[in-house]
């Protein structure tokens, strides 16, 4: 059992934090914000992710489990200290670290013997060291602690899952005294046999936005072929189905849509293309996902647009979900956002629904709408967009939307549809890269 404390109760942090709890370890997770942290103690999960109060209570009432606002206090009375507060996108597309460095700057002033400190936000390459740097600089004397980069990579939407069942676990250390202290924490992977990658703090940093931007690339990538296959008459749906199919290419990330979004991968593909660069490298094909992934939720505007004969101005459109993917209420970077803000920006109102989302796209665009579910949103509409491929409007009632709306005309942003559903139902239907067939 390891005494831990938790920097940072976002996504990351608290299931983080819940999880490690839940493999026996002690854990207090501490954040910045006040009402998050009373929340918390209420019992109340401040951001929606399946599956995660479960693990939170269990843990809270097996007395494994805390939450507090005092980091100098978590600092001091924990042997092991995990940061997992926001590395957000900063001027110019490098990462601002100040987070980061505030933590730091507080673990110096408040350790009182040996630390580890991991690393578990996505963080540049050098970032370990920079840690080191401001914390002896902070303490200005000898203290004992190592630095670890442990990057995290769960997906929000399966985040508990995939932290208690991950594929892999990277650990970098540049000390075995620290690389024993981390695989006492994951012992339960360890029996599990779950791949444990043990390595320097510079590889386990670039592993996590390598991997990330692999896949980033992998969705521009489909994207790129839609596109051809509008010009070309050939459906990207069975482009990428047969494709897939491959055990080498594989069937995931191979979804053309309206573009990645969240709050991992733009951030850290423009990331990476500054990191290659400040070390004299580059990341031609990572910056070629970027432009392509930009452009690809501009193009759903344009596309919207053409649907609706080449005007929206005065007309109303509506839209099926706004978080960047199903399962989470993140808006962060969401597809959602470049749509609204350009329809309306044309003279369209907007209207719209999601299962989650609405509290935190209200904050971002007030000028839309909200409704409470699907059909309020068709009501006198001139386009129905699905942006959110939500399971709930996979099935939705074709006859019912086609009675309400003004004019049956629907854009499936993440081909959910087969064209042939709606097209029967006498709707004009567009997809993403879906040609003549
Ligand atoms: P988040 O913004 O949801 O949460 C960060 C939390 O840290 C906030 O609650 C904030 O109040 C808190 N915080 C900031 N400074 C603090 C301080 N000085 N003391 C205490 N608390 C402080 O972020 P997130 O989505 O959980 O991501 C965290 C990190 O993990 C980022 O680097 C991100 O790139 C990375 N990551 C995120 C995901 C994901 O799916 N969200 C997946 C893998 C990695």
């Amino acid at each position: 059992m390891h005494k831990i404390a938790v920097v940072g109760t976002g996504y990351v942090g608290l299931v983080g934090g819940a999880g490690l709890a839940d493999f026996g370890n002690r854990v207090v997770c501490v954040d910045r914000i006040e009402e998050k942290i009373e929340q918390l103690r209420r019992g109340e999960i401040p951001f929606y992710e399946p599956g995660l109060s479960d693990v939170v209570k269990r843990n809270v009432r097996e007395g494994r489990l805390s939450f507090t606002t005092d980091l100098g206090k978590a600092v001091a009375e924990n042997d092991v200290v995990f940061c997992a507060v926001g590395t957000p996108e900063g001027e110019g597309g490098q990462v601002d670290l100040s987070q980061v460095d505030v933590v730091a700057r507080e673990i110096g002033t408040h350790m009182t013997g040996y630390r580890v400190i991991v690393q578990k936000s996505t963080v540049p390459v050098g970032t370990a060291r920079r840690l080191r740097r401001i914390i002896e600089e902070t303490r200005g004397e000898a203290a004992e602690f190592d630095v670890v980069s442990n990057p995290e990579f769960l997906r929000e939407g399966s985040a508990v899952e995939d932290f208690m069942r991950p594929d892999r676990v990277v650990v970098g250390a540049d000390s075995e005294r620290a690389m024993e202290i981390m695989r006492g924490i994951y012992a339960p992977l360890y029996i599990n046999r779950t791949p444990i990658v043990e390595t320097t703090p510079e590889s386990a940093e670039l592993i996590k936005y390598a991997s990330n931007a692999f896949l980033a690339t992998k969705i521009s990538f489909i994207n790129e072929v839609a596109n051809i296959c509008e010009n070309v008459g050939a459906d990207v749906q069975v482009v990428s189905y047969a494709m897939g199919l491959d055990k080498r290419i594989g069937p995931k990330f191979l979804h053309a849509g309206a573009g990645y979004g969240g709050s991992c991968f733009p951030k850290d593909t423009k990331a990476l293309v500054h990191i290659a660069r400040d070390a004299g490298a580059e990341a031609r094909i990572v910056d070629a996902a970027v432009a392509v992934n930009r452009e690809q939720k501009e193009r759903m505007v344009a596309k919207v647009v053409s649907a609706c004969g080449g005007d929206v101005s005065g007309r109303t459109v509506g839209l099926l979900g706004l978080a960047f993917k199903p399962n989470t209420d993140d808006m962060r970077y969401a597809a959602s956002i470049v749509l609204a803000e350009g329809l309306r920006k044309l003279g369209a109102t907007i209207r719209a629904f999601d299962p989650v989302a609405v509290d935190n796209a209200r904050e971002l665009m007030p000028f839309i709408d909200y409704v409470e579910d699907a059909y309020e949103v068709a009501e006198d509409a001139d386009a129905l967009v699905i942006v959110t491929e939500w399971n709930e409007f996979r099935q939705l009632d074709l006859d019912r939307l086609k009675k309400t709306m003004r004019s049956p005309v629907v854009i499936d942003c993440r081909n959910v549809y087969d064209p042939e559903d709606f097209e029967s139902h006498g709707f004009s239907y567009t997809g993403v890269g879906r040609g003549k067939r």
